[in-house]
């Protein structure tokens, strides 16, 4: 699914900003334009915010699977436990 058309120059221009903070040791602004750049990168559906819902059964063992315990797969929306994706 696609999203809005990404404006490329704003991205450009967030990320030579946060490079450039980054280097002269301006970490919180750096981060700021961070979050900018991924803000677009959402908009455009490039970065998609949470992958799946919190918690849900893995597709083959049917354990209780979380974030920590193992990955949500987004072709299938299953979860996979880490035991069962290796
Ligand atoms: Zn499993």
């Amino acid at each position: 699914m696609a999203g809005i058309e990404i404006d490329r120059s704003a991205v450009s221009r967030c990320l030579a900003k946060a490079i450039a903070y980054q280097q002269v040791g301006k970490t919180e602004e750096a981060e700021d334009w961070a979050r900018e750049l991924i803000a677009h990168l959402q908009l455009a559906g490039i970065l998609t915010d949470r992958v799946g819902p919190d918690v849900g059964q893995c597709f083959s063992c049917n354990d209780t699977v979380t974030e920590s315990t193992g990955i949500f797969l987004k072709e299938t929306n299953d979860w996979g436990c880490y035991d069962c994706c290796k």
